[in-house]
């Protein structure tokens, strides 16, 4: 078999990552696994692809890949909000943690470049019930400051 040289990587040296890093990236993957495998996501999504390309049902852009918006919520802060509270719990209990607040949002299907716009959506009224408003005032607090 011919081999490129240069195509070769001999080893690594990663720096290591500090607990709170590693539980923050491990929890975040799984919360995207967890919406891009619904199927209503992924029924959602089929029916916004084009060939090889999907095409927003907002903005009409055509784009390599959509995305799971988070209307109105920065998911990757109630992760940090919930890691800060419960750091010395399992990560498995972290994980229901998140999946609670997930279940407490909306999500837009939607391109890179709207899903900037759906997390930074104030008018939340508009879009969700009342019920479905975030609980941790820490997160308000630190929404009212984007
Ligand atoms: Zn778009």
């Amino acid at each position: 078999m011919p081999v490129d040289e240069s195509f070769i990587i001999r080893g690594f040296q990663f720096k290591t990552p500090d607990n709170r890093q590693v539980t923050k990236r491990a929890l975040r993957e799984l919360q995207q696994k967890r919406f891009m495998n619904h199927s209503i996501v992924k029924n959602k999504k089929k029916t916004c692809k084009f060939g090889d390309v999907y095409k927003c049902p907002h903005c009409n852009s055509y784009c390599a890949r959509l995305t799971a918006a988070h209307i109105g919520v920065n998911a990757a802060k109630y992760i940090d909000y919930i890691i800060a509270q419960h750091i010395d719990t399992s990560i498995h209990h972290m994980n229901s943690l998140i999946c609670d607040e997930d279940c407490k949002t909306s999500i837009a299907i939607c391109c890179d470049t709207c899903n900037k716009k759906f997390e930074a959506y104030e008018n939340l009224k508009y879009i969700l019930p009342p019920k479905k408003r975030f609980k941790y005032s820490f997160y308000i607090e630190h929404q009212s400051d984007m």
